[in-house]
């Protein structure tokens, strides 16, 4: 079983000032036969992983072992190397010292947790605007979502808003950091400032900013971050949920199982369990030690590179996919706020007549690019800037880049884009099970999928 074939030699050239990735030379095949360099333009879904983490992960995997409760010498080592990432997680978000970190599965995860945790009654306000992820995990008649503001200010006051109308008791306000549908930056210090004027905690979901901007919760004020690790340039499998430990300490542990216990006594007729303190006692299970580590490692690389390169190669690539978008004939673009206000590098957009799976389709069979097509978790969000955008269509196009990015990727996409318009596709497209697929699709798959 070998990459060897589709990802050539590690090599950090793609641009020698930032923290290099793994996947700068892997390579796909098109419907045409040839085999091109992948243009990822989907890193808002999940970045690709930096060689300083591969590199750690390799290191830890002959000592990965049980973590707490094993006496061995690896035990010991994964235990240290699990908790110290806590340290390194506290740091990267800026939190408070007796803030507490949960490990969790991804954003999803950390904000379901945080959910759970609510003393009993605690109203919830939030924008319409939220990915899923911070939108499902609060319902009932505490919660009061806010419609989708159309300028930063019209978000603030509309907080203040809701807030006036909650009732006395404990509240919490959930901001996004960065939408992950416009990549537009939240006012989140204004908006904490009057989530604090009126008695709320302020949860962040950081999962759009994290990996883009240095995240402080303490200068913005706020008191929960969550984020994951795959859209932080680490694998998949562990996220975090940062922040104060009351209510995580007073609730009921999110998963009841080893590891989140102190003790269980046979009662008779029930059992007497005591439960572990935060942040164990949210951690039921064999926690996933390697993927803590990879995103503490993630996050240490990238505050240690430091990130005005990483800020300044983003906003050029971003200024040039902008700018290479408007001269598609029919684009048009999704925003919340407008054009001007400050973004992370995502942009979202329609194209007119041209339906967004199918074009995705389109560049990654006959182009190597790799977008993403649909809502993006956020269909009341996208819906509402499809409608606000004027577009015909019920889907967009979304195109994000990172540290895994090029000037020729986003050359390549604008090209693209301009060739479908001006003279449709090159090959046959077919829906299958709801998804446009080349008919046929001659594209080998890699031999670790295939050999055996
Ligand atoms: N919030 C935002 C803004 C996101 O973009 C995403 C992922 N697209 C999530 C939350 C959920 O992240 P995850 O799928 O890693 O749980």
């Amino acid at each position: 079983m070998t990459l060897a074939h589709v990802v050539e030699p590690r090599c950090a050239d793609a641009h020698p000032a930032l923290p290099a990735v793994t996947s700068a030379r892997l390579t796909v095949p098109l419907v045409d036969g040839r085999r091109v360099p992948y243009a990822n333009l989907d890193h808002a879904a999940s970045a690709p992983c930096l060689e300083a983490v591969q590199d750690a992960v390799n290191e830890l995997l002959p000592w990965y072992a049980s973590v707490h409760r094993g006496a061995g010498f690896a035990s010991r080592v994964s235990t240290r190397v699990y908790e110290q990432a806590r340290d390194t997680l506290r740091a990267f978000v800026g939190a408070h010292r007796g803030d507490t970190v949960v490990f969790t599965r991804n954003t999803t995860d950390a904000l379901n947790l945080l959910a759970r945790c609510l003393p009993r009654g605690t109203s919830v306000v939030l924008f319409d605007t939220e990915h899923h992820a911070a939108l499902l995990p609060w319902r009932g008649p505490n919660v009061r979502r806010i419609p989708t503001p159309e300028r930063p200010g019209d978000a603030v006051v509309a907080l203040e808003d809701a807030l006036r109308g909650c009732p006395t008791g404990p509240r919490l306000v959930v901001i996004t950091g960065a939408s992950n549908v416009t990549g537009e930056v939240w006012p989140v210090t204004r908006l904490a400032e009057v989530a604090r004027r009126h008695g709320a905690r302020i949860a962040l979901d950081a999962a759009q900013l994290a990996p883009h901007r240095p995240v402080d919760a303490r200068a913005l004020d706020v008191d929960y971050v969550a984020l994951s690790g795959h859209k932080l340039y680490a694998p998949f499998g562990a996220g975090a949920l940062v922040g104060r430990a009351d209510w995580l300490q007073a609730a009921e542990p999110y998963l009841s199982g080893g590891g989140a216990t102190r003790q269980v006594v046979d009662w008779g007729d029930r059992l007497g369990v005591s439960w572990s303190a935060v942040p164990e006692r949210h951690e039921a299970g064999s926690p996933n030690v390697v993927g803590v580590h990879a995103l503490a490692v993630a996050c240490e690389t990238l505050d240690r590179h430091g990130w005005e390169p990483i800020m300044t190669h983003e906003r050029l690539l971003l200024d040039r996919l902008r700018t290479g978008l408007a001269t598609v004939p029919g684009y048009t673009g999704l925003s919340l706020f407008g054009p001007d206000n400050d973004r992370v590098s995502v942009a979202s957009f329609t194209v007119t007549g041209q339906d967004p799976g199918r074009l995705a389709a389109v560049l990654s069979a006959e182009h190597g690019i790799g977008v993403r097509d649909g809502l993006f978790c956020a269909h009341i969000a996208t819906r509402r800037l499809l409608d606000r955008a004027g577009s015909t269509q019920q889907r967009a196009l979304r195109a994000s880049l990172g540290l895994g990015s090029t000037v020729e990727h986003v050359d390549r996409l604008v090209a693209a884009l301009r060739s479908v318009v001006a003279d449709g596709a090159g090959w046959n497209y077919r829906l299958i099970d709801g998804r446009w697929t080349p008919d046929p699709d001659p594209r080998p798959l890699p031999p670790f999928l295939t050999a055996g």
